[in-house]
């Protein structure tokens, strides 16, 4: 028994001793977790219960968004030892699934998620986990970026989806943390620049700061206007719809360039309209991007090197004792704050 973050049903928090099996196979290792971050699903089972068809129906350990430290090896790991540094993939697929045979681990049907219900996420001191989806922590990867690495594959996997091409201007709309994580992935996977528009003029000062990142503030600027002025009235080789408006959706085609790429990365709560014949009318690729698969080391690689600092995207780091009044921020959903990170006791 541990004491652990337990959203024991919609609108309750608790930190309370709650039984988990972390029995250590042959394949797993054991992980003291050191930083979780907070994430919007997390704060939306809190808030709702339910995300889609996942529902909130008996106590679950909340959190995802991990680093920590090896502490135990399974008898078959051979790429990690105790001691090592490490954050963790939280989606195990069914490695004998046909959606992971093809390299599509992240929409097999069988995938279990942390913090996904049924399943416990990682808002407790230890967790076992598959080595497989463990992945070593560069020295000067710190844990608190290490726990940036699971919403930045996010962002990674929409601008593998894009397929950019170097000197490709990009535009993102929405700057929450998934669309701040995938205006960042973009500039690294070649775009010359990078418009984010939204509506939150302290969400842009933010995101902003990054050299690469010009800002469109949506209440006095349309995005449209904003990408023909910097293109010459040509439209954005890439869009990256990060906000899941029905607005913002039902105005991808004027974004985007003719040929252009349009990825979904933001989720609509409800089905929203798309206006088919303008995305035809350019001949308009669309992609849609469901979590992330094959990107950890992308990801971790780019954050070692320096072209990539998420650092000023932690707005806080609380201690795991404060973890309810944590939550109770992430709910606020401050203009100011992207991402909340929780502090485990060492
Ligand atoms: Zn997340």
């Amino acid at each position: 028994m541990a004491t652990s973050l337990v959203l024991e049903r919609k609108g309750q928090l608790a930190l309370r001793d709650i039984a988990l099996d972390q029995d250590l196979s042959p394949t797993d290792v054991r992980i003291a977790v050191h930083t979780v971050g907070i994430c919007g699903s997390d704060v939306h089972y809190y808030t709702h219960g339910k995300i889609g068809p996942f529902v909130v129906e008996q106590p679950m350990v909340l959190g995802h968004e991990a680093s920590g430290t090896v502490v135990e090896v399974g008898a078959q790991v051979t790429h990690l030892k105790p001691g090592d540094r490490v954050c963790m993939e939280p989606g195990i697929p069914d490695a004998a699934s046909r959606a992971a045979k093809l390299g599509i681990y992240n929409v097999d049907p069988a995938v279990r998620f942390w913090a996904t219900p049924p399943v416990h996420g990682c808002l407790t001191p230890q967790v076992v986990h598959p080595a497989a989806y463990t992945y070593r922590l560069p020295d000067q990867v710190s844990f608190a970026q290490g726990a940036m690495v699971e919403p930045f594959a996010i962002g990674m996997q929409a601008a593998l989806r894009a397929r950019i091409q170097p000197g490709d201007i990009g535009l993102v709309t929405g700057a929450g943390p998934i669309g701040m994580m995938t205006a960042l992935a973009a500039l690294a996977g070649g775009c010359a620049k990078v418009l984010v528009a939204d509506l939150a003029q302290p969400k842009l000062d933010i995101i902003g700061a990054y050299p690469g990142i010009e800002t469109v503030n949506i209440r006095t600027t349309p995005a449209a206007q904003a990408i023909a002025e910097a293109t010459d009235g040509w439209g954005a080789d890439v869009v990256f719809e990060c906000s899941g408006a029905a607005p913002a959706i039902l105005g991808l085609p004027a974004l985007a360039r003719p040929g252009g790429t349009v990825v979904l990365v933001g989720m609509p709560v409800d089905p929203v309209p798309v206006d088919i014949v303008g995305l035809q009318a350019k001949e308009l690729r669309i992609e849609t991007v469901f979590r992330y698969a094959n990107v950890y080391d992308r990801a971790i690689s780019l954050i070692a090197a320096g072209k990539v600092d998420l650092s000023p995207l932690i707005s806080a780091t609380i201690p795991f004792a404060d973890s309810i009044a944590a939550f109770d921020r992430a709910v606020e959903a401050r203009d100011t704050d992207v991402k909340i990170q929780i502090r485990m006791p060492d």
